[in-house]
């Protein structure tokens, strides 16, 4: 197999299998003597891990997370810490440095710090280090967090433009239903339409874990978008890493529909959180999906929240269905003036004009494009 960009996530209960205890050292070191021979083989892996409040709860001496935001901040800063130090002293032992990388939202929503953490990756990954990459939880209160590993291991796939995404936990794939309740639910090799799959996709009822079916799916199409194949498997399967490396089927490939996106268009889509939304008429609908147009103030029938220009808003058809994300060239308050109206009212409405377009065609991803062909 050519050599390959992989980043793998292990989730809470894959590191931490056990509630109260501190992460799996054995574990841990079975999975860099894993690293190094994928490392020998010529592959790039990153990890995303979780586990920094599972480890806290354990540390601390909790049985699950305090509800008051400040104190599960604080948790998992005591668990980061420790759970790094198991790592390092696991993959020292096969010879590997492990770097720790910790990211909120906000350094995929700012393109800026987005290629910033991209050069951090790379840069990482020519000095020979693991980076080892969980969310800054300790800073990233509800509006600037990703807030689940799956995504952020998306995210991290999309930034660093990796080959495969596999996510590892405590089950083994995609099912056809949900197995604790259903007793003929059979596990699914290769997903093709993913559109299927959200029935089903629990939630995790564990208190340490946050992801469960539902992220999962929701990650795997986020990096199918990016036209990036994602395994799902049992994290404590022997040799997992080692045996998808030489092709072995394990858990469940979701396989992308999508050609790539660019970049731009991709980190519009998906990496940015919309700020407000814009509902548009038949004819803008008709216009942006059908004949690739940019959005005018005209096709504009209803504009929600608070946003500034430059922000990511969702755009909503008549039925409501949001269908594309797109950055306004104009801010809330400026929009609700010029609504409904002509380009060439822009200037007379507002006493200024800083272009025709509400959102120009470039700053636009359809969400369709994203999912589909
Ligand atoms: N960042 C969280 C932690 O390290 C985990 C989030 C998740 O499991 O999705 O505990």
């Amino acid at each position: 197999m050519e050599p390959r960009r992989w980043v793998v996530k292990l989730g809470s209960r894959v590191v931490v299998p056990r509630e109260g205890r501190e992460p799996d050292v054995p574990f841990l070191r079975e999975l860099a003597r894993q690293a190094r021979a994928l490392r020998e083989q010529g592959h790039e892996l990153v990890i995303v891990t979780s586990g920094a409040i599972a480890t806290g709860l354990a540390l601390l001496g909790l049985a699950r997370r305090p509800p008051a935001i400040a104190k599960q901040q604080a948790i998992a800063a005591i668990g980061q810490i420790a759970l790094m130090d198991a790592y390092r002293d696991a993959f020292q032992g096969e010879g590997l440095t492990v770097a720790q990388v910790l990211l909120t939202h906000e350094d995929f929503r700012h393109r800026e710090r987005f290629l910033n953490a991209r050069q951090a990756l790379k840069a990482l990954l020519e000095l020979g280090a693991v980076p080892l990459v969980n969310e800054n939880d300790t800073v990233a209160t509800e509006e600037i967090k990703v807030g689940d590993n799956d995504n952020l291991a998306a995210m991290v796939a999309c930034l660093w433009e990796a080959d495969l995404l596999i996510l590892l936990s405590d089950v083994d794939g995609l099912y056809t239903a949900d197995p604790r309740s259903d007793p003929t639910a059979e596990r699914i090799p290769v997903v093709e339409d993913l559109d299927a799959m959200e029935a089903f996709a629990a939630p995790t009822q564990d208190p340490a874990a946050v992801g469960g079916m539902r992220t999962k799916v929701e990650a795997a199409r986020r990096a199918a978008s990016y036209a990036i194949p994602t395994v799902i498997a049992r994290g404590r399967e022997p040799d997992v890493l080692v045996r998808l490396a030489r092709g072995e089927r394990l858990g469940t490939l979701v396989r992308p529909k999508a050609k790539r996106l660019t970049a731009r268009k991709h980190w519009i889509a998906y990496a940015l959180k919309p700020r407000g939304s814009l509902t548009v008429d038949e004819g803008a609908y008709r216009a942006v999906v059908e004949r690739g147009r940019s959005l005018l103030p005209s096709g504009v029938v209803r504009v929600e929240g608070d946003f500034q220009r430059g922000d990511a808003v969702e755009l909503r058809a008549p039925d409501g269905r949001a269908f594309a994300r797109g950055l306004v060239a104009y801010g809330a308050h400026e929009l609700r003036r010029i609504q409904g109206r002509r380009t060439d009212e822009i200037e007379r409405v507002l006493g200024y004009k800083y272009r025709d377009e509400v959102i120009h065609r470039d700053d636009l991803a359809l969400l369709e494009e994203a999912k589909a062909s």
